[in-house]
């Protein structure tokens, strides 16, 4: 099928309440225009380099989310390029974004990334972590950083019942943080699904998925 007809076909089987992310890292502008012509328009990076040079090359309209780890040297390259920078994982990373748009005059639009697979790799706050630090209400103080909600991964396995669980278990984060913190006005996005697993996140509340794979095939490191 051609990413015009994957597009077509995960779409369907989508509500259309959830935000489809089409995760274009390590393709080519060329697949991107492709998915542009098919009528997507959000479009997932994982590394900044390739998100800015895409950027410059394809229409203004498309919606950026930066999907990968942010190293706090690179954030500034990122301010104003991003639509939604969903992965957020640290307190000192938030505070730069916060700080670097306050300097830009901009602000920029964040979900926090939370870490609940059973891998040491992942980045990501823990959900004690997360539920305290908000509790502490420092992010009142950050004026330039919008907080619109979560996103996270569930354990890169084949058993279903932990993928499911996982993805509860940030859905359940999601809907406490919601309900405790209702001056987070913006807070109402739930992002969780990649390829292999996104119908599984869907059923467990999530609105946004990022699905790269399904739509432009294999990539090559
Ligand atoms: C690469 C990536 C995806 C997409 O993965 P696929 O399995 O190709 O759909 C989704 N989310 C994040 C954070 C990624 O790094």
């Amino acid at each position: 099928m051609s990413i015009a007809q994957e597009i077509q076909r995960i779409r369907q089987g989508l509500p259309a309440s959830v935000e489809l992310v089409a995760v274009s890292k390590f393709h080519p502008a060329g697949a991107i225009a492709e998915a542009y012509a098919a009528g997507q328009r959000v479009f997932g990076e994982s590394r900044v380099q390739e998100l800015l040079e895409k950027n410059e090359q394809l229409p203004a309209d498309i919606r950026w989310h930066f999907i990968g780890h942010l190293q706090t040297n690179k954030a500034k390259h990122l301010i104003g390029k991003t639509d939604l920078i969903e992965s957020v994982d640290s307190e000192r990373l938030l505070g730069l974004l916060d700080r670097l748009s306050a300097e830009r005059g901009v602000v920029t639009r964040v979900l926090l990334q939370v870490h609940v697979a059973q891998e040491e790799t992942k980045f990501g706050f823990a959900p004690g972590e997360l539920t305290e630090w908000l509790g502490r209400g420092a992010y009142r103080a950050m004026k330039n950083v919008e907080i619109c909600g979560l996103m996270g991964m569930a354990t890169n396995t084949d058993d279903e019942a932990r993928i499911r669980a996982d993805f509860r278990a940030i859905a359940t984060l999601f809907r406490q943080i919601r309900a405790e913190h209702p001056d987070l006005a913006s807070f109402s996005i739930l992002s969780m699904g990649m390829t292999d697993d996104y119908g599984i996140a869907v059923e467990e509340g999530s609105n946004n998925v990022r699905i790269g794979s399904a739509i432009f095939g294999a990539r090559h490191y």
